[in-house]
């Protein structure tokens, strides 16, 4: 390891780690990182008008100026990993300069959004941002709010339906209700019906980010900033591929539109999308936000004198991994010696557009809402043989009717049912190839879904935010 190496930019300091072949002290890094952030925060008029302080000018009286920046109110979901913390440290930063220089006055208000499942998720949640607020955004405490969000309020939609994947024809078909009017399923238990985890984390992940949308258009945010990394944006981007999701990455990664899922008038923006996931972790060690991370050890990769941690390099059994964690683990492995990689798949993501539109008209998936341009069901019907051969001899008859008294048998009795009820009642569900995929990785291929999420009624969701905090005011 290299002793007493000079940081390359201040040339007083020790260095403590080394970044894109530079060493760096720990103020210079945090300068580089927290650069590279408001430079995508600052990198169309947009989100200038949201982040910059305004004042009286030929075009705008002082009152106006007032009221921009009163509403640039911007949502941060926080989910306490390395760069949701990160990337809300910089914004502190950017906060505290403004305070400072423009006497009392900010350009923006931040909304931290927490979403959580189960009490004990709550609670550590809770632990977590308290300290935070009572140490790092102590100065600066008057201008945030935080919300907490039940992510079962993803179910209480007052319709509900149920989704079902008709595995000969690869259509879904939906029925109103619940499975019987007397239980009503909760996000834990759908998400207990998974077979895999991949199909769990992908279920979880669509709530999440409906949920967060959801928040933000019904609260009219101008902006959601999304705590990515380029390491997690090119992972994702290499899943959505893996996950029959490529059509959506264009619009994943879209950071000029208005968001249109959810009838939005907000912007999404991915101001971490130049900065490594180990440049982010050594931020998070170096600045002692590292003991504040939630299900996450940040790694320690780039940090100068350390001794690599036997225990840390053993990684998971790749069986038991999903989709998302085998891409991370790849671009986590590249990182070092081939960081290009990583930021071309990120480059290339952002170059896509949107595929063409071969439908007869404008829809959406009707259980992620993403937008379609292919009938997913028609495609795979046409490359592959779903149905059986006929039963012809006698033989076939006596196998046929031994395996139907089987336990195998009776779960198909089963299917058979739930099939001639869906096909009698339920109405086709125009679904996207990565939720059809998803639907077949689910118990009898059939879920609970609320129907039409985008109606999901703000009352409802208002019900399940707790701990607003309006001391702030
Ligand atoms: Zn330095
Ligand atoms: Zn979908």
């Amino acid at each position: 390891m290299s002793e007493h190496q000079d940081c390359k930019r201040c040339r007083s300091e020790k260095a403590v780690l080394v970044s894109r072949k530079e060493p760096f002290c720990p103020g210079c890094f945090q300068k580089f990182i927290s650069l590279k952030q408001r430079k995508q925060m600052m990198s169309e008029q947009y989100f200038q008008d949201v982040f910059k302080v305004m004042y009286q000018d030929k075009v705008k009286t002082a009152e106006i100026a007032e009221k921009m920046n009163a509403e640039s109110r911007i949502l941060v979901p926080l989910s306490f990993g390395s760069s949701s913390l990160v990337m809300l440290d910089v914004l502190n930063d950017t906060l505290k300069e403004q305070l400072e220089v423009h006497r009392g006055k900010t350009g923006f208000h931040v909304d931290i959004l927490i979403c959580f499942l189960g009490s004990e998720d709550l609670q550590n949640h809770k632990d977590r941002l308290q300290t935070l607020m009572n140490t790092r955004l102590l100065e600066t405490r008057n201008c945030y709010k935080t919300h907490f969000v039940d992510l079962e309020s993803f179910f209480s939609s007052s319709k509900r339906m149920r989704v079902r994947l008709e595995d000969s024809s690869y259509i879904v078909r939906k029925v109103d209700g619940a499975s019987d009017a007397t239980t009503e399923p909760t996000v834990k238990e759908l998400l207990s019906t998974c077979v895999n985890r991949s199909a769990r984390e992908d279920l979880l992940n669509v709530m999440k980010t409906a949920t967060i949308k959801l928040f933000a258009a019904q609260h009219a945010y101008k902006a959601i900033l999304w705590g990515h990394s380029m390491t997690r944006l090119a992972d994702e981007i290499m899943a959505l591929v893996v996950k029959g999701r490529a059509a959506q990455i264009a619009n994943t990664l879209d950071n000029s539109s208005f968001d249109s899922e959810f009838d939005g008038s907000f912007k999404n923006l991915h101001p971490m999308r130049d900065i490594l996931l180990s440049e982010i972790d050594a931020y998070c060690h170096i600045s002692d936000l590292a003991s504040l991370t939630y299900n996450y050890a940040p790694q320690r990769t780039l940090l100068i004198e350390e001794v690599p941690d036997a225990e840390n390099s053993g990684s998971k059994l790749a069986r038991n991994m999903t989709i998302n964690e085998l891409a991370r683990q790849y671009f986590d492995n590249i990182e070092g010696n081939y960081a290009n990689v990583i930021s071309t798949v990120v480059r290339t993501g952002a170059k896509l557009d949107s595929p063409l539109d071969a439908l007869p008209k404008m829809s959406r998936c009707g259980v992620c809402n993403a937008r379609l341009f292919k009938d997913g069901s028609k495609w795979l019907r046409n490359i592959t043989v779903t149905s059986s051969h006929h039963v012809e001899s006698e033989e076939d008859r006596e196998l046929y009717s031994a395996w139907a008294d089987s336990e195998h048998g009776k779960s198909r009795g089963e299917y058979i049912k739930l099939n001639t009820e869906f096909k009698e009642q339920g109405e086709v569900l125009p679904t996207c190839y990565g939720c059809l995929l998803v639907l077949g990785e689910v118990r009898h291929k059939i879920m609970c879904w609320p129907d039409n999420q985008s109606r999901i009624l703000q009352d409802t969701m208002e019900a399940y935010v707790i701990g607003d905090d309006d001391e702030s005011n």
